[in-house]
């Protein structure tokens, strides 16, 4: 029997794609789960105008692998699970589309959680949360986290000071120096810790209003974006967009330190590589960047997100990227693939335990 969906499903071990379509309103959308191991999928809702079915499969499936990737590796109790939605988010993103799709999300009854992803608001999880309470990234007005990126800036700060721990033997911003690439919502936030740590700071960004705005709020130095990588600082913080570790940019990089939240930093994994043999410290991005993940699970406690808690949570980063350090150094491998082993190894230790039997009624959730 020929098969394309199911082989692909198989290549990594899929659980499920599920297909939505709401043919009045015109709304077509997929979730797929990729691993629950470790609990429901959790996962953000794409939208985006994909030029074929076959492109929005293999996006979901995708991006769900690497949510069961970073949940575990992160420390939360979630798996991997993405919504994408065909369409143009600034044309398509109608209420009936968002709240058919919130229905859908319903009916998994929470095998699903998802919150904004790119295409995807604050507003739009409003409407959706009038359908469903898996849509976990509501403003704080609505018992959520509100803006993720201060959660996921601190989140990079405390990867930042485990690989200064590892570097100089101290976890102390105090005087070292950082290069942010890109000064939007992460990017800002992320100086805003550096400079209340006591970090002298540098910034680029391609929309110069946006890098003037940011300098001036914390009297940082600003440089061309084509040269902020180039910058001899202790960490440079690719906080904008991806492959920027590349077959070009590795041999002009001058720090110590790479780490930021920019998603797919490197253009290859064979540029982790290259980094280790250049003796540069690559804090993976999917571990450093998860703050935002983290505080929006937060909200699926019993009365809601709490700040403290949530930042207890992220703050615990900082130990994610330690192991990652030990698994590279004990492996001798580069710290790419030891963040891939490190969550391959929670997943088949929990998986492990989840197969003894308990008896008797009460279960702890
Ligand atoms: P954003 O759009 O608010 O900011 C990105 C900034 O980078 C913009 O100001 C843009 O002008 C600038 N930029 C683009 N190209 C640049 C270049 N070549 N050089 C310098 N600056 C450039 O996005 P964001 O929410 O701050 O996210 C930044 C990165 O972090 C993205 O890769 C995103 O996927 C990732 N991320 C974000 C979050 C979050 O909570 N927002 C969570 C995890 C990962």
């Amino acid at each position: 029997m020929e098969s394309l969906i199911f082989d692909r499903m198989a290549s990594y071990d899929y659980e499920n794609l599920f297909f939505c379509q709401e043919k009045t309103l015109g709304l077509r959308a997929i979730i797929a789960i990729h691993n629950t191991t470790l609990g429901p999928a959790a996962g953000g809702i794409r939208v985006w105008p994909y030029t074929s079915e076959a492109e929005a499969i293999e996006d979901a499936l995708r991006l769900a692998r690497s949510m069961t990737y970073k949940c575990a590796a992160c420390g939360a109790s979630y798996g991997g699970g993405k919504c994408v939605v065909i369409g143009d988010p600034r044309r398509d993103k109608t209420e009936g589309r968002l709240r058919a799709l919130a229905r859908f999300i319903h009916r998994l009854n929470g095998l699903f959680i998802t919150g904004v992803d790119v295409g995807t608001n604050l507003d739009d999880m409003v409407i959706m949360r009038q359908e469903t309470p898996y849509v976990v990234t509501l403003p704080r007005s609505w018992g959520g986290p509100g803006d993720s990126s201060l959660e996921t800036g601190y989140g990079v700060v405390q990867g930042m000071r485990a690989c200064l721990k590892e570097v100089y033997g101290s976890p102390d911003l105090q005087g070292r120096t950082v290069a942010v690439q890109g000064a939007g919502a992460v990017g800002r936030n992320t100086v805003s810790y550096l400079i209340e740590e006591g970090a002298q700071v540098t910034i680029a960004d391609i929309d110069a209003e946006r890098a003037a705005l940011v300098a001036a709020e914390f009297h940082v130095q600003v440089v061309a974006p084509a040269e902020i990588h180039r910058l001899p600082v202790d960490i440079y913080a690719p906080c904008a967009l991806g492959a920027v570790i590349n077959d070009r940019s590795i041999p002009e990089l001058r720090c110590k330190i790479v780490c930021g939240s920019a998603n797919n930093q490197l253009a290859e994994a064979r540029h982790g590589e290259m980094l280790q043999q250049r003796g540069i410290l690559y804090a993976p991005d999917y571990i450093v960047s998860a703050g935002g993940l983290l505080s929006g699970l937060d909200s699926l406690n019993p009365g809601g997100f709490n700040l403290e808690r949530a930042r207890e949570k992220v703050a615990r980063l900082y130990e994610a990227m330690q192991q990652v350090i030990a698994i590279s150094k004990e492996q001798g491998i580069p710290t790419n693939r030891a963040a891939d082993v490190l969550a391959e190894q929670r997943i088949a230790s929990v998986g492990q335990a989840k197969r003894l039997a308990i008896s008797g009624q009460m279960r702890i959730a």
